[in-house]
């Protein structure tokens, strides 16, 4: 499963979701420190696996 990060826009913490691009359609992501739903999602990790090629 895809891992998507976020960072959250109120308290500024960086945290990381593990779920299935189906759930991520309609998930709301709260900030696991304060609670926020004011999240703002970052360029998810599994992409950068591309980048591996030279
Ligand atoms: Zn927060």
């Amino acid at each position: 499963m895809p891992e998507y990060a976020y960072r959250c826009a109120a308290c500024g913490k960086s945290f990381a979701k593990t779920m299935g691009i189906m759930k991520h359609e309609t998930a709301k992501v709260s900030c696991p420190k304060c609670s926020s739903k004011r999240v703002r999602q970052q360029i998810a990790r599994f992409a950068a696996i591309t980048k591996k090629k030279s």
